[in-house]
């Protein structure tokens, strides 16, 4: 206190300055000489007039006042003091004493009252001791002012951070946090103090948050950071993400262990810290990295992903020792759409599809876009083929319903080639490539199916490559020969048609056969070319024999469901046969089941075309795609060709002698002819003979030959095959 009270007289080392009102010149005169004696600076004014002139002209720390004065008193210079120089103390020196007017006197703001007669030494006192207070008071008001502006300009500080500052009591509970809390969380700062601050953690991030805090090595140079999730006010589902820097706080820079300045838990601050919210960062990196693993127009995971995760199930499979399958998916005709109703619908097609293919999928299956309107399947842990048929069967069940695309109706298929490890590959590469392979076997046959790899259906990726190169050449190089395999009827041992096949006379490799190279075909997009050079060769032959004497003589041609879907394939085909001037009603095509189911409406309009033309229409490897029957009696079909496998069953048992009874019943009733392929005993044409199955095909007659040997026997024979077998 008593420094203070120096200072603060020091600070005033200057001269006061009083000023001394009377109406009495000669009690002016000895006021003035005593205070002067003191070594004050004295101003005598005479009377109240003139008091207040001097008021207005200069300034005076301190006022002695006579109240009784003529014209203008004492308590009118009182007021003129309060209103021109507030600062300025004042002291009555008056001969007045009745209480009235010394409690008057100081109520208008006079610090003390002096009665005359006065006696010097407590005059002086009480002037030393009113200028005294004066000083200290203006002192006080000095540091308050300045405090507070000090106290402003840190409170703007702290308020105006771009982060969250706050500080924590030892206990974790929150003594001081800024304003930016309300704007980044909506919480008042007051209702977080003395809170926990597991109060606004995310409840995800509690545990690691409370920890974070624990460790002994935090340290003003190692403070703890570290990412955590923070509620908003009210809805807990919505959180934020901050970056939290945290240290302990120095006692050093923040000596007071009371009560932590504008906190609030009772306890000293333990930590510091600032949250910055870094929720715009992790939103994007979130974004990035979905962006990275998933194909954005089906949320699907991608490639990448979808690579990642069968790394993954292989290394478990092979330590548990257990199968699991990849299927790859090829949607039938989306090229179609894609190309007639623009890429917007394309896309919506691909969204619907992926919505329905999800629906059919088991918890920990992953479904992933590889690439266009390819789709790769992982089914982990399967306990047989049995599993992975039913959900190939269920996947090609779900895409069988129309798509609804604004005004059309438009249907795809999808063929699915599986591999299963570790039969069909023991790598990620391998097992999705020959999936890949065993799909295009599903599609260079009729589509819409499914079908497991084995081993025959691959020649190693290096010879793939050289093959596919191999085959463009091929085309070029005239390298492909048709051969005929006879179609025979069973009573008379009479020729009645031809199928022709197509081989590859490949330089290196020898004769190849159409499942070497009819899928690579189909991948490649050569299957055109392929089948024109067919066709082509076909009609050359088969049309120079009708030509020679053999008016009857039947062309049976395969056709690929690419060249049967382009949307002139009956323009194109007809050019082909007229310009070779080849007749059509001995022409028949054949087509598998799968092709028409695919595409019912479209399919079912070109095959009125056609036949309206005289060419007739053979279903193929009847029996064993997804067909239903009722479509059969709507379509202009002439013949139906039975499987090679129900033939065999003939051999072997009776469950499929018993489906070869049930089609050739069916095929009689609906009055179409009817074919049996692959016939290789004489037990099994005699079982067809008696079926009234007629109309034979394999083995048992001939494999299919070179034009220029079916040349030789039209010659020699008249089309009747000697005892054949
Ligand atoms: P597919 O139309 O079912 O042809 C019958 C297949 O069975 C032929 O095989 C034939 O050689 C074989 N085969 C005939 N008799 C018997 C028999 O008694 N026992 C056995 N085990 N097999 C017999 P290939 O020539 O290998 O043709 C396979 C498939 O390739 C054909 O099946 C057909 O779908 C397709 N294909 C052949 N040539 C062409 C073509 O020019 N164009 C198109 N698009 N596909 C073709
Ligand atoms: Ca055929
Ligand atoms: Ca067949």
């Amino acid at each position: 206190m008593a420094t203070n009270q120096s200072n603060a007289l020091s600070t005033s080392a200057r001269r006061r300055s009083i000023l001394v009102a009377d109406d009495e010149p000669r009690l002016l005169r000895i006021l003035a000489d005593l205070l002067q004696s003191r070594g004050f600076e004295v101003t005598e004014a005479h009377g109240g007039r003139q008091a207040c002139t001097y008021l207005n002209q200069q300034s005076f720390d301190l006022a002695l006042l006579d109240l009784n004065m003529p014209e203008v008193d004492g308590f009118q210079v009182m007021a003129e003091t309060r209103r021109l120089q507030p600062n300025c103390a004042v002291i009555v020196v008056s001969g007045e004493t009745s209480f009235r007017t010394v409690s008057r006197a100081l109520r208008r703001g006079a610090l003390d009252y002096i009665r005359k007669p006065f006696d010097p030494e407590e005059l002086l006192a009480t002037v030393e001791g009113v200028l005294g207070k004066q000083s200290l008071i203006r002192a006080h008001e000095m540091v308050q002012s300045r405090l507070e502006k000090s106290e402003a300009l840190h409170r703007y500080i702290v308020n105006s951070s771009p982060d969250i500052v706050f500080m924590l009591d030892e206990t974790g509970h929150i003594c001081f946090i800024n304003n930016k809390v309300e704007s980044l969380l909506g919480y008042q700062p007051a209702e977080l103090c003395g809170q926990h601050f597991r109060h606004i953690l995310d409840d995800r991030d509690v545990a690691r948050g409370t920890y974070a805090l624990q460790g002994p090595d935090i340290s003003a140079d190692n403070p703890r950071i570290l990412e955590v999730r923070f509620k908003t006010r009210g809805s807990h589902k919505a959180t934020r993400h901050f970056e939290v820097t945290a240290f302990p706080v120095d006692p050093q820079t923040w000596p007071q262990t009371g009560k932590t300045q504008g906190g609030c838990s009772g306890k000293p601050a333990r930590y510091y810290g600032i949250a910055r919210d870094v929720t715009e960062r992790k939103e994007a990196e979130a974004f990035i990295n979905f962006q990275a693993y998933h194909d954005l127009l089906t949320r699907l995971p991608n490639r990448a992903l979808f690579k990642d995760r069968l790394e993954l199930a292989i290394t478990q499979a092979r330590r548990s020792q257990q199968k699991l399958a990849v299927m790859f998916l090829d949607l039938d005709r989306f090229k179609v759409v894609n190309d007639t109703l623009g890429h917007a619908m394309g896309d919506r097609l691909l969204q619907a599809v992926t919505q329905r293919l999800e629906k059919c999928l088991r918890r920990g299956d992953t479904l992933s876009r590889f690439g266009g309107d390819e789709f790769t399947l992982l089914l982990p842990s399967i306990h047989g083929h049995e599993d992975v048929r039913n959900i190939a069967r269920k996947l090609i069940q779900a895409l069988k319903a129309p798509f609804q695309l604004g005004d059309h109706e438009v249907f795809v298929g999808v063929s699915i080639g599986i591999s299963v490890f570790p039969e069909a590959g023991e790598t990620m590469d391998l097992l999705i490539q020959n999936a890949d392979i065993a799909m295009y076997h599903v599609k260079a046959r009729g589509k819409d199916g499914y079908r497991f790899y084995t081993e025959a259906m691959s020649t190693n990726t290096a010879n793939r490559l050289s093959l596919e190169r191999d085959l463009r050449l091929a085309i070029e190089r005239d390298e492909l020969r048709v051969f005929y395999q006879p179609q025979v009827c069973s009573q008379t041992n009479r020729m009645l048609g031809l199928e022709a096949l197509v081989r590859w006379k490949h330089p290196e490799l020898g004769l190849l056969y159409p499942g070497d190279f009819l899928p690579l075909a189909e991948e490649t997009g050569l299957m055109g070319k392929l089948c024109d050079r067919v066709m082509n060769q076909a009609c050359r032959d088969v049309g120079q024999w009708i030509a020679s004497g053999h008016p009857e003589l039947r062309l049976a041609v395969n056709l690929s469901p690419s060249q049967v879907e382009h949307p002139r394939f009956v323009e194109t085909l007809m050019e082909r046969v007229k310009a070779h001037r080849f007749p059509c009603k001995n022409l028949e095509i054949e087509i598998t089941e799968n092709v028409i189911m695919n595409d019912l409406e479209q399919i079912s309009q070109k095959l009125r075309d056609l036949a309206a033309t005289g060419v007739r229409i053979a279903i193929d490897d009847f029996g064993t795609g997804y067909s239903s029957l009722n479509y059969l009696h709507r379509l202009p079909i002439h013949t139906l060709k039975v499987d090679q496998s129900f033939v065999k069953a003939i051999r072997s048992g009776d469950e499929g002698a018993c489906i070869v009874n049930a089609i050739v019943a069916m095929a009689h009733g609906l009055k179409l002819e009817i074919v049996a392929e692959g016939v290789e005993t004489n037990d099994q044409l005699t079982y067809l003979k008696n079926l009234g199955c007629h109309q034979v095909q394999g083995f048992y007659y001939g494999p299919a030959r070179p034009a220029a040997e079916i040349s030789k026997m039209l010659n020699v024979s008249d089309l009747c095959f000697a005892n054949a077998g």
